[in-house]
């Protein structure tokens, strides 16, 4: 397992860290005006209500945004080039992540192309990751 920094989840979060300890990508939507957002907070940040219910997403994803970070960061074991990316819920909301399961390299990378999540074990958290749709 990649070692890093190990997530320390807040009330805002802690429907989220506990959705991926069980494989499951929880995503906040305002039941005021409906919309889902990300990241977790208390208040929506369209119309401030704290009407906030969780959702499991399908975990389907497309790469929108990322860099290739060649300089290790100082917590992480590994200095393997990582992937920083921002990826497009199928449910439509954004989110930074690492990739995994494809090489670190622009000619591999692709906008749009579809992925889905893996959730990777750190410490007692588990992080999600995106993986290249037909990896399994
Ligand atoms: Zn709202």
């Amino acid at each position: 397992m990649s070692a890093g920094p190990v997530p320390k989840p807040i009330p805002e979060t802690k429907e989220f860290w506990e959705g991926t300890l069980r494989g499951e990508l929880r995503i906040p939507r305002c039941s005021a005006c409906d919309r889902l957002f990300f990241y977790p907070r208390a208040y929506c940040p369209f119309c401030s209500s704290d009407a906030i219910v969780w959702e499991t997403a399908s975990g389907d994803a497309t790469l929108t945004s990322y860099v290739i970070n060649h300089r290790p960061f100082p917590d992480f074991e590994s200095s393997e080039p990582q992937i920083i990316a921002l990826v497009t819920l199928a449910e439509g909301v954004r989110m930074m992540t690492n990739l995994r399961g494809v090489e670190p390299n622009p000619e591999a990378l692709s906008l749009g192309m579809p992925l889905t999540v893996r959730f990777e074990p750190r410490g007692d958290q588990a992080l999600p990751m995106f993986v290249p749709k037909e990896v399994k």
